[in-house]
């Protein structure tokens, strides 16, 4: 249509010779590609992936799977008890609050102390055989549960610490004994063998030189004791680390007249 006075009105589309080319960008599967591509042929939105099981009893604040039930073992005198205080140490450097806990008839070091050869020492709750761990029952703030004379558990007790890991996503971490002096495992730590996560052997060496990895328990003049309890609580004057060679050295002999392995 032309307007009233006979010109035609101003046209604002570009020539078609003087539109830019189009820009190409690099598209790593087809090499260059137009910039505008027909939607099937283009590449689909970055999806998050869905959890392959998410429980519907799982409270959602917590992260089940990240959490792990740790146990760290050796024979006596290997440093248990002064790595689990270094491992408190880094978390309360980093602004975490921890909780310990302790066998409640090790007195080594005083009723609910945790005490380390290196003269480092720190109070700690205490745990018997009646104790029930629960996450209700402890801090709310807490970032990692850390128990020394792991072996004194219960497996009844490991069977807690392991579901409170999985359930309520607080990591737990367990330093103690594999074996008694007889060679015959805890049941605490049988069934922390079985259950954690992840296992490291802490190593320390026998007077011989090689890793040791039995206790045994030695009396007054030094003679390794074949028989007796279980549980008798005592430091360098009643057990040694020793290897599975010497543990076997007097195998033979007599124990009451057999020399004293450490007099
Ligand atoms: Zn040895």
């Amino acid at each position: 249509m032309v307007p009233d006075n006979g010109r035609a009105p101003p046209c604002h589309l570009p020539h078609p010779r003087s539109r830019p080319a189009p820009v190409l960008r690099p598209f790593p599967a087809f090499g260059f590609r137009a910039p505008c591509l027909p939607p099937a042929l283009r590449r689909p939105a970055r999806r998050r992936p869905l959890p392959l099981f998410r429980s519907p009893l799982l409270p959602r604040s917590s992260f089940p799977g990240m959490a792990k039930l740790y146990f760290r073992f050796a024979a006596m005198n290997a440093g248990k008890s002064t790595a689990l205080l270094q491992a408190a140490h880094n978390y309360e450097e980093r602004g975490m609050r921890v909780a310990l806990f302790t066998a409640a008839h090790d007195e080594r070091s005083g009723r609910g102390v945790i005490g380390s050869r290196l003269g480092l020492s720190r109070g700690a709750a205490t745990f018997g055989p009646e104790t029930r761990f629960e996450r209700a029952a402890l801090p709310a703030d807490i970032a990692c549960l850390l128990i020394d004379e792991a072996q004194f558990l219960t497996p009844e007790q490991v069977g807690q610490l392991h579901r409170m890991a999985h359930v309520d996503g607080l990591p737990v971490l367990c330093y103690g004994l594999r074996g008694d002096f007889r060679g015959e495992a805890f049941p605490g730590s049988a069934r922390l063998l079985t259950l954690a996560d992840e296992l490291e052997e802490m190593k320390t060496i026998c007077a011989c030189g090689r890793k040791a990895s039995m206790n045994m328990r030695i009396d007054e003049q030094g003679r390794r004791v074949l028989h007796g309890e279980q549980v008798l609580i005592g430091g360098n004057d009643r057990y040694r680390a020793v290897c599975p060679s010497c543990f076997y050295a007097d195998d033979g002999v007599d124990p009451a007249r057999a020399p004293g392995l450490f007099g």
